[in-house]
């Protein structure tokens, strides 16, 4: 029952539908169980748009069926015929969910879109009624209040914490009217995180600004140009280039542009977006969720949505994570002022003639990178190439965890340009699939993430996981390497992370596998991975150039680690300025809230430097406003960072990064543990003592604050 309290759903025509069961199996095949090899494989080669519908329909009155005899068993509640029997209900809306959400980020077309809009509310109702089933929660609550005298194992203790927390969490002691209004608010509010992502891919899509003159491209590198042309060329307009108003498009452009009219005007169109006051304007959208979040809080008897969102966090409170943010803040913003002094005089010595307004603060830290640590990104692009560091992926996989990664054949896939590895451990025995989606196209979310397909479980029967790496990377010639930034190879170390987080899980339920656990904890395993890049060993054998298949030269590797804290000023306010806001715009409680005014005021406040923005300003916020997942939680990758940051030197300590022994506890305490144990606890396990905040102003640069400042 991994999936129900995230998802949810309609009730009227479900009676009709369940008689149509077994029918509609028989021509729908998201309903058939998944078969072929590796214990069964998505069938992606026979989806279409519309199985969607009728399949989600049958699968929750299937899973509802399966509750109530649940709920209704006459016998009295144990752990065996109530919480196990849960995790083994809910399995064919699991697998058609897993596919439906496939096609939302990666192949999210109108017609999906609208199908998206039809059943978000019936699922998020689907789900309340789940968590609204008194019978159910009453034996939940019996097995949980008795885990200690029926000797219950370790991790069936906690899926016994989590079950009843979560019911309770959902409203599962609320009294019926009370229960019928959070219903209608978790359905209104999946409409409306539905509409806020929609209105965003269309703002991301519309708006291309196409060049028609050599002029326009001017200080541009030759691979951003041929990029360009193709993406006009894609969008018939051959003979000019095109700025994709996406991440990956804007922060080259602004980085290498030395038109400084043209990089004021993408900037603006890129952090315009949603907030154009036209028809896809997310501001009323964000208003509107923020109240329905205040008042199922209160609902619920919590002071805030932030309280509510962080209980069963690892900060546990908004006070803790507010605290590592602002212990972080000061010390950023002073860098800040350094970094755009060092820019200011590299323009003042050109004779440019400006103050460093926003648009300005890529393309001088570019020079002053250059003049400073006499290194041009573009020098190490040519060593990145996308399938040489996919190989040093799985061989870093290979040093710390034992596992082999080679490809298959014949494993259905939702584009060609997929691919997909079978993954083993030293004795041969399968540990998993992993799936590689790495370019952009059209309907698909900008951006990086792990998706996984198949949870690992073991408590009825061995069933191995299956989990994917998506990325944007602009698709090469045929036969031409893809050549990458050390930015972007970074990102696909950290989602490998979280693949590898996956592919180790070694729990007995469903619901606590893998990457299940709190979200401030869930970027621990990434971010750590992100390091073992820059290791000599990777570098040296992996990061190769592309025409004379040379090694990055050690030199421009010293090069390297010298800039690691450069413009960490940026990143660390870019970054905490959206986390901050997050966090305040969840601490206001019921008031109407304006968002650009409450953002602009928020920033004042904080004292914000002027030459920056919001790395994701509000009306384009999806970690806060396309769904609960990460709203009130974008403080996580600060809190994660700090554990990262914190387990790193467990290694450096010891004999390196490639310490046997340091990998086993690392493996053993995090990266296999799922969410069988409190993650605070896992990390003492790993660690030996509760993580400190030096190390993460270490690896950033920044002053090292006095002692107990625990971030734990
Ligand atoms: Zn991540």
């Amino acid at each position: 029952m991994t999936r129900f309290l995230l998802a949810g759903a309609g009730v009227a025509a479900l009676a009709a539908t369940a008689g149509l069961a077994a029918e509609a199996t028989v021509q729908n095949p998201l309903l058939a169980p998944w078969t072929g090899p590796y214990g069964g494989i998505p069938p992606f080669d026979k989806v279409k748009v519309e199985h969607f519908a009728p399949a989600l329909e049958v699968a929750m009155a299937e899973q509802l069926a399966e509750v109530d005899k649940i709920a209704a068993e006459p016998a009295p509640p144990t752990f065996a015929n109530t919480l196990a029997a849960l995790e083994r209900s809910g399995r064919t809306l699991e697998r058609v969910a897993t596919i439906f959400g496939v096609y939302s980020s990666t192949m999210s077309t109108p017609d999906f879109q609208k199908v998206e809009e039809d059943m978000a509310p019936r699922l998020a109702a689907f789900s309340d009624r789940i968590t609204q089933n008194e019978k159910l929660f009453k034996r939940i609550a019996d097995v949980y209040e008795s885990r200690e005298a029926a000797g219950l194992a370790p991790e069936q203790k906690r899926l016994a914490w989590l079950d009843y927390t979560n019911f309770v969490r959902a409203g599962a002691r609320l009294d019926p009217a009370a229960k019928k209004r959070m219903s209608e608010i978790n359905q209104r509010l999946a409409t409306l995180y539905t509409k806020f992502s929609q209105n965003l891919l269309a703002d991301e899509t519309d708006y291309v600004l196409f060049l028609d003159q050599e002029s326009d491209l001017a200080g541009l590198p030759d691979s951003l140009r041929a990029a360009a042309a193709a993406a006009a060329e894609q969008r018939g307009q051959k003979g000019k280039w095109a700025v994709l108003n996406t991440r990956s498009s804007m922060e080259p452009f602004l980085t290498y542009s030395d038109r400084r009219d043209l990089r004021e005007k993408v900037w603006r169109t890129y952090y315009s977006r949603g907030d154009h006051g036209d028809a896809k304007d997310n501001n009323a959208l964000i208003t509107e969720i923020l109240k329905l979040r205040a008042e199922r809080a209160k609902l619920l008897g919590y002071q805030t949505h932030a309280h509510w969102r962080l209980e069963n966090s690892m900060a546990r409170t908004p006070e803790r994570a507010m605290e590592l943010m602002e212990a972080v803040w000061k010390p950023a913003v002073a860098r800040v002022r350094e970094e755009v002094a060092d820019m200011q005089a590299v323009a003042d010595k050109e004779g440019a003639k400006i103050k460093i307004e926003p648009w300005d603060y890529r393309y001088y830290a570019e020079k002053v990178r250059k003049a400073k640590y006499d290194l041009d990104q573009n020098e190490v692009k040519p060593y990145l190439q996308l399938e040489k560091l996919r190989e040093g992926m799985f061989w870093v996989a290979g040093q710390l965890f034992g596992f082999n990664f080679s490809p298959v054949d014949g494993v259905p896939v939702y584009n060609p340009d997929m691919r997909v590895y079978n993954v083993t451990d030293p004795s041969g025995k399968l540990v998993g699939l992993w799936y590689f989606d790495p370019y952009a196209r059209p309907g698909k979310q900008s951006g990086a993430w792990m998706n996984a397909y198949r949870s690992q479980e073991r408590f009825d029967r061995d069933i191995t996981t299956i989990v994917s790496n998506n990325t944007n990377f602009v698709k090469g010639k045929p036969g031409e390497p893809i050549l990458i930034s050390w930015d972007d190879a970074n990102a696909l170390f950290h989602e490998f992370g979280h693949a590898l987080h996956g592919l180790n899980s070694n729990v007995s339920y469903p619901s606590l596998s893998g990457t299940a656990v709190p979200r401030d904890y869930v970027e621990f395993p990434s971010q750590i991975l992100e390091r073992w890049l820059s290791t000599p060993e990777v570098l040296n054998r992996f990061a190769l150039h592309h025409q004379t298949g040379q090694p990055i030269p050690p030199e421009l590797v010293q090069r390297i680690e010298r800039a690691a804290t450069f413009n960490q000023g940026f990143t660390t306010v870019e970054y905490l300025a959206s986390a901050l806001v997050d966090m305040k715009l969840h601490l206001a409680g019921e008031r109407t809230i304006d968002p650009d005014a409450f953002e602009r005021d928020t920033l004042k406040a904080l004292g914000m430097p002027s030459e920056i923005v919001m790395r994701h300003r509000t009306p384009q916020f999806s970690h806060a406003f396309s769904g609960d997942g990460y709203s009130a939680g974008y403080y996580s990758y600060l809190w994660s960072d700090t554990l990262s940051a914190d387990a790193w030197e467990a290694f450096t300590e010891a004999n390196g990064p490639y310490d046997k022994a340091v990998a086993k506890r690392l493996r053993d305490a995090v990266f296999s543990a799922g969410n069988t144990v409190d993650p605070a606890e896992a990390y003492r396990a790993f660690r030996g003592r509760d993580p400190g905040i030096a190390a993460l102003m270490r690896k950033r640069g920044f002053p090292a604050p006095g002692e107990g400042q625990a971030a734990q």
